[in-house]
């Protein structure tokens, strides 16, 4: 690979020698390399504005269609993508994020969940409407998180969906935090299927702007403030016949084989994108600092290099583990070409994979961009030209946002030791041995009252269901 360019200059940050560069083809190398270029010329000043100014990142998003084809990045070719893979992908959420904008970063990664929510499932009108325009700049986000249930985004209480005469769906959603809310053309929403069973009977709508509210003047946070990640609602749309994505109760396998899985790659590679931009500008400015009276430049001391070091291999450690995965994708899916039927997965049997990849990189980020401040002295923790302070808010996204750090040690570790089926994400498998225990507690009188409140639940749920 060539030398690292930044515009006419070398790049001031680490070379291509630091990246692993042997999981890409010659083509995702080119590409990374215009992407850097659109980064340079454009992106990087936009992150500033966003930033500064709440600024949806609209124009930075556009140019990616416009310039690069990124909006359709792995829509198939026959439909006006680029036809990539997972490990482009992820690529490409990285390098937005290190040398570009994190909240285009974020924006983006949301805009091709949804595209690839609905390519899960593709019909020729979702196609038609959705799909062929992205790279004229039309932009889908994942709409999600429900307020009643904060972090726990797969369950949706404050949703429903109703079937109408013609075959079609009326809709309506509560979610309490969607990135692009109010500048997303449209959304991908889950609520509760019509004539819901249950809370993993979902179903997947693709809602237009029109049908949806959102406040964006309320959006105000301490990071990725051009994400513009407020809450949305679609109080009533009537959808035709055509708008659901695959069939009624399809959300827990769209979850599971798509939203997650393709949210999970892009959001690790954000964050390992950011890790690796703040080692750039600790790079850039302990390589630039002099102290005139012992000759020496910042960069020459041990310590700095011990801080600069741990954080490339931590961080390079988090990379490969992203793009390992997202290679396990590509093999499963045929570098993402493999049409899945209704209830066959690929993607999916790779999903405690993606979890651990986001924690990873979730933790890692936060860690290297407080190392690198600390390179960097007071200078590193001024707002303005060294941007460090931004990379270092922007990061602390990735730990809260879901599944959260907390949520994922807790499925892997609970996974691990007392199987799978012990998540219930749904809330619905009794547990005998917490009740069992909470009754011991009890004296007669208290075990009476519960057996006699349990006996006429058990009655009037008899006579509802009569
Ligand atoms: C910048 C940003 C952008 C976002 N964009 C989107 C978007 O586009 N679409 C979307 O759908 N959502 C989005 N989200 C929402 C996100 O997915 C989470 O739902 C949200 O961050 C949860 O916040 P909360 O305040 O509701 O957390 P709470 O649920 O109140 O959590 C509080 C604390 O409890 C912990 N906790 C919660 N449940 C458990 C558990 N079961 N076990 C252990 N600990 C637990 C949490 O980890 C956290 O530490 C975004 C969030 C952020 C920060």
């Amino acid at each position: 690979m060539s030398e690292k360019t930044w515009g006419a200059a070398p790049y001031w940050g680490l070379g291509y020698d630091w990246d692993p560069d042997w999981v890409l083809t010659a083509e995702q190398q080119e590409l990374r390399a215009k992407l850097i270029d659109l980064c340079e010329s454009t992106l990087r000043a936009n992150a500033k504005t966003s930033d500064d100014g709440l600024v949806y990142p609209r124009e930075n998003l556009e140019l990616l269609g416009s310039e690069l084809g990124l909006l359709a990045l792995t829509v198939p070719e026959e439909h006006g993508g680029l036809g990539q893979d997972h490990v482009c992908f992820a690529m490409v959420c990285e390098t937005i994020a290190r040398y570009g904008c994190a909240s285009t970063a974020m924006c983006y990664v949301m805009h091709m969940g949804a595209v690839n929510a609905i390519m899960l499932r593709p019909t020729p009108e979702l196609i038609d409407r959705y799909i062929r325009p992205l790279n004229e700049g039309k932009l889908g986000t994942l709409s999600y998180s429900d307020p009643e249930t904060g972090s726990h985004f797969w369950y949706p209480i404050s949703s429903g969906a109703e079937r109408l005469p013609d075959g079609g769906f009326k809709v309506h959603k509560k979610a309490s935090w969607t990135t692009s809310a109010g500048f997303a053309d449209f959304y991908v929403v889950q609520t509760t299927s019509p004539d819901f069973s249950g809370y993993d009977d979902l179903s997947v709508f693709v809602v237009d702007a029109e049908d949806a509210e959102a406040k964006p003047a309320t959006w105000d946070a301490m990071g990725l403030r051009g994400n513009q990640s407020g809450p949305l609602e679609v109080p009533s749309a009537e959808l035709g016949a055509d708008r659901i994505v695959g069939p009624v109760g399809d959300g827990a396998a769209s979850n599971d084989e798509s939203v997650d899985p393709w949210f999970l790659i892009g959001s690790s590679s954000v964050w390992n994108g950011l890790a690796m931009g703040a080692i750039d500008i600790a790079k850039r400015q302990t390589t630039r600092k002099r102290h005139a009276d012992v000759g020496l430049r910042v960069a020459d001391y041990p310590t700095i290099q011990d801080y600069v070091g741990e954080a490339i291999m931590d961080t390079n450690a988090s990379r490969l583990f992203t793009l390992s995965v997202a290679q396990a994708m590509d093999e499963a899916t045929d570098d993402n070409t493999k049409t899945l039927a209704v209830g066959e997965f690929a993607r999916a049997t790779f999903l405690h994979w993606s979890w651990q990849i986001k924690f990873i990189a979730a933790k890692n980020t936060a860690h290297v961009v407080d190392k690198m401040l600390h390179a960097c002295g007071g200078t590193g923790y001024k707002r303005g030209d060294m941007e460090l302070e931004r990379y270092l808010r922007d990061a602390k996204a990735g730990w809260v946002m879901g599944p959260t750090n907390e949520v994922l040690r807790q499925f892997v570790g609970k996974a691990a030791l007392l199987g799978f089926d012990a998540l219930d994400y749904w809330n619905q498998t009794y547990n005998r041995r917490s009740v069992e225990n909470e009754i011991k507690k009890l004296d007669a009188e208290g075990k009476r009252k519960l057996a006699e409140q349990l006996l006429a639940e058990a009655a009037a749920a008899e006579t509802a269901a009569a």
